[in-house]
């Protein structure tokens, strides 16, 4: 069963997730394209994990479409699985077994696994290849729980905040692993609360706020031209801070310097980083539903006022 055009990984349209009658996922569109990272950011609780869940076939959506692989995960049998690679949050692997005996025991189930020795180097765990998986530390279990991912070839690949707890080295070297796996060609489907790891490794991103998509995009245009304009800042004589928005703070600057005859105190021209836009988005979606929420709250209040009246009325 393939529904989709075969250089979408996911297509996803009008999804929706209810939880007891709440909607976790409230109509969401997504378009991922073979050998494409995707970054999916957002608050705790924003509807990132069930999002993902129902993409990998964990969980059952309320409605929409979705394919992935071309293949409706709520359907998705064993030879789809075979063909994803999932790095949960927290690992569950025992650690009893050597890294080599452990992906060697998983390599059987699939097709057409990649070779254990190659994944163990491709992964940086030559030296503990004979080691027991509990016996390793964090970062290096992270490794594993990758090894584990990507053993069957996988042609899609969730990673869910995969370097949670990383020092920066462990962090800049998982890094350096995920950009092979891409290089290769393997579509990636990442979310991470780490904006510069979204930067790093994304090719585009989304970014969801209250079970809504609310900014979607390349990495670098996300939140568009507006939300990345400099922002030049500076004290005046008097120690009063300004700041102004421009696309031309060069000139902004040498009018300032010419206002002073010299040096403005405490000048500061700043881009906009992605954890900006993100911030101000989440902020932005965040006030506007708070405003629907008020505006909603009135009109049942309204109503119920206007319900009094009529039944306070004489007959
Ligand atoms: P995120 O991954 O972005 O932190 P989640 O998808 O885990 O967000 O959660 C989205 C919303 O759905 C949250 O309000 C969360 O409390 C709720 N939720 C998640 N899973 C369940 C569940 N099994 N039952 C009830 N509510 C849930």
């Amino acid at each position: 069963m393939r529904a989709n055009p075969p250089e979408l990984a996911v297509r996803v349209r009008g999804l929706r997730k209810e939880y007891g009658g709440v909607a976790a996922v409230d109509g969401i569109d997504l378009d991922i394209a073979q050998g494409e990272t995707f970054a999916l950011l957002g608050p705790n609780g924003a509807g990132k994990s069930t999002t993902v869940e129902i993409l990998e076939g964990y969980r059952h959506r309320s409605a929409g479409e979705v394919s992935v692989l071309g293949v409706d995960p709520a359907h998705g049998r064993l030879d789809w699985k075979a063909r994803l690679g999932i790095v949960l949050q927290s690992t569950g692997e025992s650690g009893q077994y050597t890294v080599r005996e452990q992906l060697s025991h998983f390599a059987r189930f699939y097709p057409n696994p990649r070779r254990v020795d190659d994944v163990i180097a491709a992964v940086g765990l030559e030296k503990q290849a004979k080691t027991r998986i509990g016996k390793l530390s964090g970062g290096q279990q992270r490794r594993v729980d990758v090894a584990l991912a990507i053993v069957g070839r996988p042609e899609l690949l969730f990673l869910d905040e995969p370097t949670t707890g990383f020092d920066p080295e462990a962090r800049r070297e998982f890094w350096g692993l995920i950009e092979e796996l891409k290089s290769e060609g393997t579509t990636i489907l990442l979310t991470t609360h780490y904006l510069d790891e979204a930067a790093r490794l994304g090719d585009r991103g989304g970014v969801i706020v209250g079970g809504r998509l609310v900014a979607v995009g390349r990495i670098d245009q996300l939140g568009g031209a507006e939300a990345r304009v400099p922002l030049v800042r500076w004290r005046d004589e008097a120690g009063a801070l300004h700041e102004e928005r421009t696309e031309r703070p060069a000139a902004l600057v040498v009018d300032l310097a010419q206002g002073v005859g010299g040096e403005p105190r405490e000048l500061e021209v700043i881009r906009p980083s992605l954890e900006d836009v993100y911030l101000s988005l989440v902020h932005a979606a965040a006030t506007a539903s708070a405003t629907a929420g008020t505006a909603r709250e009135l009109v049942v209040m309204h109503t119920e006022k206007m319900h009094t009246e009529k039944e306070g009325e004489p007959a």
